[in-house]
């Protein structure tokens, strides 16, 4: 048998949705289970075989009857010897067999324990780690796809590869500092430059995936603002597919909030329909303008609705409420009432990341949903997950973070690098923490991966 991986006690979990099933699972992971096996089992087991197995109790009675595999270290999930026991899914026959392997040694998983014994085994970094939640919270099918690619190890693949860079280029200018005599010209012998600006590129790229897949993970919420009878209920509505909001002809029917969670080409969207704004002396309407502007606060994305037949849009109070750094897509609703074909007009700079202040234009007929296409894929561009959807990472608020402090730290260092008299240590600094905030992604840092490279690299000798 193996060494232990880690000194660490039997846990065991219903591994299965509390409630009833055709199948059930215990697991239990730890170092020594040999006993517990042959407690539950009768006798030993072949590891990654399928055994059938008649569950025993303390007594030798039989508890339920199922399937045992048993998987030795470090060929296993966690990296320790794991056995499963397939029983009957129903409650009370699960909890029985739980509590027999506590008797037996283990103890009750604490959540997330199986992964995390993953993780400290080596066989998951932390990104993979957090993507085996994400794909069991993945709320739609582009989403489990992104954490799919997260869990394979793809973005650890591509951390490490922008890391690598970095240490690369740290090496080189590291050697500078250490032998001053050398004379290396940092920025003029080396391409030191356009390596920086090579991987702040890439990172620049993976920030986008990542990103997209923070969209996809946490979805969007939409507000759609705009003067009473504009149409706001009618477009909420088209996009929810379902009589969600109260729609007439009466100005200041949407009295309140009305919230719908959608998925759209992908993203789940939480849409907020609000009451309209305007001058009020009514009480419940009052109400309805405070939760407006509540709504407005903590949205990503307003659409701000407002009659094609009326181009004096920047006159009406609702442009003055949205944020100026809360992207917007002004939505010209009745484009058929005023004699307009659906269109899209953008701004002259391109909305392509979310914190983007460029406004679109789109005309539109939410009567009949002609050119709420267009919107769909506007609001896609608008989050950042437009030409990319299939490409994003699952990222998760942390990883973004992570990826944001490096490209931070590799801003700063491209501004030392481009002083007239660069200051090197300052530069190599910067590119330590750029290098160490990706490193914290999939959970490894060392500083000496880092002498190992810089000492395999360059010739100490010369
Ligand atoms: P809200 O007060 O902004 O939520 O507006 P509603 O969605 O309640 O719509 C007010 C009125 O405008 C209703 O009678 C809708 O049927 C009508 N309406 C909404 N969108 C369109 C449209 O694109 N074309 C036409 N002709 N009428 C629309």
């Amino acid at each position: 048998m193996n060494a232990p991986l880690v000194a660490a006690p039997p846990i065991a979990a219903i591994a299965t949705p509390a409630g009833r099933g055709g199948i059930g699972i215990v697991r239990v992971s730890g170092c020594d289970i040999g006993s517990l096996i042959e407690g539950i089992a009768g006798r030993t087991l072949e590891p990654r075989v399928a055994s059938r197995v008649d569950f025993l109790d303390a007594a030798g009675s039989m508890i339920d009857s199922g399937i045992a595999i048993y998987f030795a270290r470090p060929n296993s999930y966690t990296g320790e010897d794991v056995v499963e026991w397939h029983g009957h899914g129903g409650h009370a026959v699960m909890r029985l067999l739980l509590a027999r392997c506590i008797e037996l040694g283990a103890r009750l998983a604490e959540p997330g324990e199986f992964t995390k014994r993953a993780f400290l085994n080596g066989k998951l970094d932390l990104a993979q780690a957090e993507a085996v939640a994400d794909v069991i919270e993945a709320a739609t099918a582009t989403a489990v796809r992104a954490a799919a690619r997260s869990l394979s190890g793809e973005f650890s693949c591509d951390v490490h590869a922008l890391r690598d860079a970095l240490i690369d280029l740290r090496a080189y200018t590291e050697a500078t500092l250490d032998f001053p005599e050398e004379d290396l010209d940092l920025l003029r012998e080396g391409d030191v430059r356009e390596r920086l600006a090579t991987i702040r590129q890439r990172l620049d790229r993976m920030l986008a995936r990542a990103r997209a897949g923070a969209v996809l993970r946490e979805g969007l919420t939409v507000v759609l603002v705009g003067a009473p009878n504009v149409g706001k209920s009618s477009l909420l509505n088209r996009l929810v597919g379902e009589d969600a909001a109260i729609v007439t002809a009466i100005p200041g029917t949407t009295r309140d909030t009305v919230e719908r969670d959608v998925e759209i080409a992908g993203i789940p969207l939480t849409i907020v329909d609000t009451a309209g704004l305007r001058e009020t002396t009514d009480t419940v309407e009052l109400l309805g303008i405070e939760r407006t502007r509540n709504a407005i606060s903590r949205a990503d994305l307003a659409l701000i609705i407002v009659d094609a037949r009326d181009d004096d849009r920047a006159g009406t109070a609702v442009v003055d409420e949205v944020p100026a750094k809360l992207p917007r897509i002004v939505v010209h609703n009745k484009c058929d009432l005023a004699g307009i074909a659906p269109r899209v007009e953008r701004g002259a700079a391109a909305v392509d990341a979310p914190g983007s202040t460029t406004t679109t234009d789109i005309w539109l007929c939410a009567l009949t949903g002609d050119g709420v296409d267009a919107l769909v894929e506007t609001v896609q561009r608008v989050a950042g997950v437009h030409n990319i959807g299939e490409d994003a990472f699952f990222a998760r608020a942390r990883q973004l973070e992570a990826l944001r402090d490096a490209a931070l730290h590799l801003e700063l260092a491209q501004m030392h690098a481009d002083a007239a008299a660069p200051p090197i240590e300052l530069f190599a600094e910067e590119l330590r923490a750029a290098q160490h905030a990706l490193s914290s992604i999939t959970g490894e840092f060392s500083s000496e991966d880092l002498l190992g490279e810089i000492f395999s690299r360059f010739c100490i000798g010369k």
